[in-house]
């Protein structure tokens, strides 16, 4: 058996299953063989979020402190300022970030306004040379595709879970709406950036379904985000106990191995993370972190804390950028 997969679509669980539970030596060697077919070993990519409307979401996903269903103490702002978005892409810039992405707390994206606003926010961040990504709920075509004439990289919709476990953390957007979106945003020419939550109380057949998901997509979403739940009190699921990290690296590694070409992200819940969980995460494929103190309205590592990491890993953040949707105009 290769492997190094060819880039397939058709996984089954059954195969699914037999990577994530393989000896965890084999598993993380398969997946940095995998890896290195694709990417430099010593590189990550750093990422800024930027929430830039934060709370008050009328969406009731069972892990987030911005919905509007559970108190959690997240305070609600209104859209963020050019000038204070300005701000932040700089310094993510100054910290080694290539991609900047930026969150709002919306169920779809309102008309008018708003969206001209973000769409001016994509337009600066890409004239900074940074990728730009948004995740702003569902999208119309033509959201999606004036998103991709201003010239954002990516949209970011997560599948969040499997399809069965789903009706468990939200009930208030199916999954088909989700494919949805993320089909308009293909359709328009932007990168799919897509993933999921671990820790929310599902087993492993459930993370295998996710897995499945994601590698069913055609083409595969480039940029696949992998987020240990932050259990925020106020949410239905702060109770939870801990994951166990190691079902992350078995994650990471497994959607490296479905998905060769993406980047694979270590996003939420790092901060649960010990250096050296995070450093098995890298070898079983994850390329890229989130750089700052907060990740939307989450703690995150400081970027001081990551470029100490990474250079005691003999590791570096990538400086290349991908290039601007085919479509973008200006
Ligand atoms: S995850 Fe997004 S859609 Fe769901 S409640 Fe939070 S902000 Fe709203």
């Amino acid at each position: 058996m290769s492997l190094i997969p060819s880039i397939r679509h058709d996984w089954s669980v059954a195969e699914i299953e037999d990577i994530y539970t393989a000896p965890l030596p084999d598993l993380v060697f398969r997946a940095q063989s995998v890896h290195r077919a694709q990417y430099r070993s010593d590189e990550v990519q750093g990422c800024m979020l930027l929430s830039i409307k934060t709370g008050g979401c009328p969406e009731d996903c069972a892990y987030c402190p911005q919905s509007a269903h559970y108190r959690t103490g997240v305070a609600r702002t209104d859209l963020v300022s050019l000038a204070e978005l300005t701000d932040a892409a700089t310094r993510a810039r100054e910290q080694g970030a290539t991609r900047f992405c930026m969150g709002a707390a919306w169920r779809d994206v309102p008309d008018g306004p708003p969206f001209e606003a973000v769409l001016a926010m994509v337009r600066l961040v890409r004239g900074l040379g940074m990728e730009a990504c948004c995740t702003l709920g569902m999208l119309n075509q033509e959201q999606a595709d004036a998103l991709a004439a201003a010239g954002l990289t990516a949209y970011n919709h997560n599948l969040d879970t499997s399809p069965e476990f789903y009706g468990q953390i939200i009930t208030t957007r199916t999954y088909d709406e989700r494919l949805t979106t993320l089909a308009r945003v293909r359709q328009a020419g932007i990168t799919v950036c897509c993933g999921g939550i671990i820790g929310m109380g599902e087993d492993r057949g459930v993370r295998y379904r996710l897995l499945q998901q994601l590698a069913s997509l055609d083409p595969h979403p480039e940029s696949v985000p992998v987020n240990l739940l932050v259990r925020v009190p106020g949410t239905p699921l702060a109770d939870l106990p801990p994951e166990d990290p190691l079902e992350l690296v078995r994650t990471i590694a497994t959607a490296r191995i479905l998905m060769p070409k993406a980047f694979v992200r270590l996003s939420a819940g790092r901060l649960s993370l010990t250096d050296e969980a995070q450093a098995l995460c890298f070898v079983a494929g994850a390329n890229s972190v989130f750089l700052g103190d907060r990740l939307l309205t989450t703690p995150n590592p400081g970027a001081m804390h990551d470029h100490q990491l990474l250079s005691r890993l003999g590791m570096r953040l990538t400086t290349g950028v991908a290039a601007a949707p085919t479509n973008a105009r200006g």
